[in-house]
């Protein structure tokens, strides 16, 4: 990791620390002195995604996330609601313990996770995901929310935590990461 302020590429760990997911390493630069902070968590190797057009990629947390908070964008979540659906999920991807999957399975386990943490995330995502076409398909989705369709867990996911639960994760992760 080259040195933020300068780019320089060598640094020494001046603190290292373990946190629920990973390392978290204070680092100086050699050359400018200044500080900076990493991050490292294991990333399992030689999950493959394959698309609907029969594209294979390798997994990305990143882009995982990137989905989840696109659907829960600007919705009344503790702040860490995504990360930990993200983790949840990633976490039941690789205890299926493949190493190629299709994009539908983690398309369905995100529309679960969703469901039950917001509806309007959870329509967001599905009307992408599902490529709705018209208003009569979101209609249904929306209907099939209210009338209280009887939630089923795949065996493979977690479950999710309470919301009350999550918040006060959230607020101890953000006091002890400070
Ligand atoms: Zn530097």
């Amino acid at each position: 990791m080259n040195c933020p302020y300068c780019g320089y590429y060598d640094s020494k760990v001046i603190d290292s620390r373990d946190i629920n997911d990973g390392v978290r390493r204070r680092r100086q630069c050699l050359k400018c002195d200044r500080r900076f902070t990493t991050y490292e968590r294991l990333q399992p190797t030689g999950l493959f995604v394959t698309k609907k057009d029969e594209r294979r990629e390798e997994f990305s947390r990143d882009k995982l996330l990137a989905g989840i908070r696109k659907a829960c964008e600007k919705r009344p979540l503790p702040s860490r609601a995504a990360d930990k659906l993200a983790d949840d999920i990633e976490a039941g991807l690789y205890r299926l313990g493949k190493t190629e999957l299709s994009s539908v399975v983690i398309g369905d386990m995100v529309m679960e996770g969703l469901k039950r943490l917001d509806h309007v995330a959870y329509i967001r995502f599905a009307s992408v995901y599902r490529e709705f076409t018209d208003i009569t398909d979101l209609k249904r989705e929306v209907d099939t929310l209210v009338n209280g369709e009887p939630v089923t867990t795949p065996s493979s996911q977690l479950p999710l935590l309470p919301t009350e639960k999550l918040e006060e994760l959230a607020k101890r992760r953000q006091g002890t990461r400070k």
